[in-house]
């Protein structure tokens, strides 16, 4: 599903020059859920932009979902993310003007899709939002916002999903209600799973768990009790 080899990303030049990921080599297997933890500044956010194809690498290749990137203009990362990634922020990022259904249905409709309010009702009701279908974010708590984040970025059934930090602006019980879902949408759909966080008991959770620093990987660990915590 993911395949990094070599992939380095340096932000600006000469002597100012910063080495945010340095030589990464990744794969992630459909059907896998993996957590990076790491300290701020690591570069756990420009990972997952480089997975998400929202970044290009300053050196090595990315292949998401069997496609090299190097090969994509803008138009077709645009397409690779619209068809096959999903993903969660942790400020939500919902669109203010938009009611919870709208905001939902957008990213169906921009792929023109012809039942996109009633899918985007069907993502809500599993999440537990059918009574706030037509409100908008500022009328919802930190959690239902995410939920509806989780609704959006699942409702056109990503083989990818992604997470940042996803639990970070939420309360014990409304994150772990959230990472039930983020990780409970692999063992629904067979698809991958990567969540950068800094809850070790939440990254414990997934197969597998990557320490990163300064742009390194440290360790790779498989997670000995992703089996039992659900
Ligand atoms: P993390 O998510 O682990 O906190 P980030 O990937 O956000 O780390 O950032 C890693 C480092 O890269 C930080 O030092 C940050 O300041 C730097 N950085 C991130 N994006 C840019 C950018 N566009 N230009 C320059 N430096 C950046
Ligand atoms: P279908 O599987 O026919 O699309 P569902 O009622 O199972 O219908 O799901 C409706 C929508 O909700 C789908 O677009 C699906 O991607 C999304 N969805 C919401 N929550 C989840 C979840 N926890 N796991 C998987 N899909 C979810």
């Amino acid at each position: 599903m993911i395949r990094l080899n070599g992939v380095s990303v340096t932000f600006g030049r000469g002597a100012t020059a910063v080495n945010v990921l340095r030589d990464i080599d990744l794969a992630l297997a459909s059907g896998e859920t993996l957590a990076v933890l790491g300290p701020s500044g690591a570069g756990k956010s420009t990972l997952l932009a480089i997975v998400a194809g929202l970044e290009r690498p300053t050196t090595g290749r990315v292949a998401i979902a069997g496609q090299d990137l190097a090969g994509q203009g803008e138009d077709g990362l645009a397409r690779l993310r619209a068809r096959h990634i999903g993903i969660v922020f942790q400020a939500f990022h919902l669109i203010p003007t938009l009611t919870a259904r709208e905001n939902v249905a957008l990213p169906l409709e921009l792929s023109g899709a012809d039942d996109a309010d009633a899918r985007a009702v069907a993502a809500l009701e599993r999440v537990g939002l059918s009574h706030r279908l037509d409100h908008y974010p500022a009328a919802l708590s930190g959690g239902e916002q995410q939920r509806v984040a989780f609704a959006r970025a699942v409702v056109h059934r990503p083989s990818l999903l992604l997470a940042d930090e996803p639990t970070g602006n939420l309360d014990r019980a409304t994150a772990r209600m959230i990472s039930d879902a983020l990780l409970g949408y692999r063992d629904e759909t067979g698809g991958a799973v990567m969540l950068i966080t800094h809850d070790e008991a939440l990254a414990r959770r997934a197969d597998r768990l990557l320490r990163i620093e300064d742009g390194r990987i440290l360790t790779t660990e498989p997670a000995t009790s992703g089996a039992m915590a659900g």
